[in-house]
């Protein structure tokens, strides 16, 4: 108990040291683009909420970014100050830098919960019985500079200067520890888009997200059960593993295949968007989702939203249909989050009668 009183001083306190932003001006969205946040707007958003809820909403700098920004957790929760006993979700935006609608369906997520808590029966049970850490912005450099100079910039990783500093940036999402630079899922060149970095967590902006969800982890066991970052574009429910196309590898439980396979397909169903194993569109290695599920056991989900193509916006999706798009997904995620208390409940009472062979091979995934 005394390690996490500890952890949340040290919250409280990395907080109050956020307030100083770095003197790294910001330069708004491209005209007509106005209504997404710049960091410092998410910023000035997150301590408003914090403020109109302080019973049910805290907010920390879990860390900085490479340029020195702050990266800020959200959680929700009632008696939000204190570490309860309920079951945890992680929920996650902009770790690339132009996926812009991320941020904005991360503050869409956290005004479904804090707005109509008291009000709504069913969001006030959520936040009565979860602890909800939301982090809308793991990558607030890459986030910056899309926007720098009036246009945007098609930037996709971090700022981290390589080697003698003539490629910049590093893709946080294949930085991971977690059969990081195998099979083909990511690049070696400090030029390409899909670098991987130097080495495992080379990137802060991957350390600080690692040091939290390890920071979760209480007398040996992980407290998140269910981690969900939003993405763009394309429409998509991804669920591990990016680094292989097999379906249920040695290091996978099977139960949980069938738990996120199943989860995927509800909440399409719901916003009616694709379910599929994440390598099922393109394998990928060092990500945030396989690291999660491989390491910790997290049930993951990459949610890659709207639009569906780059002829109907791609990463810029018109701001005019921000509150449409971010809608589309309340379904999806409210039902989602009420799952986290029995996660394998998703495969009803004859999965729970028949799965003999599930409970006796169930274990945590092998840990590197
Ligand atoms: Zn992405």
């Amino acid at each position: 108990m005394l390690g996490r009183a500890v952890f949340l001083a040290a919250l409280v306190a990395a907080s109050i040291a956020g307030a100083a932003s770095p003197a790294l001006a910001a330069s708004d969205f491209p005209p007509g683009y106005e209504a997404y946040h710049t960091h410092d707007e998410l910023t000035a958003e997150l301590r408003a909420i914090a403020a109109a809820h302080p019973d049910i909403a805290a907010l920390s700098v879990v860390g900085r970014s490479y340029q020195g920004r702050p990266i800020w957790v959200l959680k929700i929760s009632d008696n939000v100050a204190a570490d309860e006993p309920e079951p945890e979700v992680l929920v996650d935006g902009l770790i690339h830098g132009r996926e812009h609608l991320s941020v904005e369906q991360s503050l869409a997520a956290i005004r479904w919960l804090v707005d109509r808590y008291g009000v709504s029966e069913r969001r006030t049970a959520l936040v009565d019985g979860l602890e909800i850490w939301v982090m809308p912005e793991i990558n607030p450099d890459g986030g910056q500079f899309d926007i720098s100079d009036g246009r945007f910039q098609h930037w996709r990783k971090n700022r981290q200067i390589n080697g003698s500093g003539e490629s910049v940036g590093t893709d946080v999402n294949r930085n991971f520890g977690y059969q990081w630079g195998c099979c083909g899922g990511s690049s070696p060149k400090p030029s390409s888009s899909t670098y991987r970095g130097a080495s495992p967590f080379s990137a802060p902006e991957a350390q600080v997200v690692r040091d939290f969800v390890l920071s979760r982890r209480i007398d040996g066991e992980q407290q998140l059960g269910i981690a969900v970052s939003f993405h763009s574009y394309g429409e998509q429910i991804l669920f591990p593993y990016a680094y292989t196309t097999e379906d249920v590898p040695p290091d996978m439980v099977r139960l949980d295949r069938r738990v996120m396979t199943r989860m995927a397909r509800e909440m399409g169903a719901r916003n009616g968007y694709t379910p599929m194993q994440s390598s099922d569109l393109y394998i990928a290695s060092g990500t945030f989702d396989d690291w999660a599920y491989g390491d910790q056991g997290i049930l993951t989900f990459t949610i890659e939203l709207a639009p569906r193509t780059l002829l109907d916006g791609g990463f810029y999706l018109s701001a005019d249909r921000i509150g449409q798009e971010t809608r589309r997904n309340r379904a999806a995620i409210l039902w989602l989050l009420e799952q986290a208390g029995d996660p394998a409940g998703v495969l009803g009472p004859d999965a729970l009668l028949s799965p003999a062979a599930d409970r006796t091979e169930r274990s945590r995934p092998a840990r590197r």
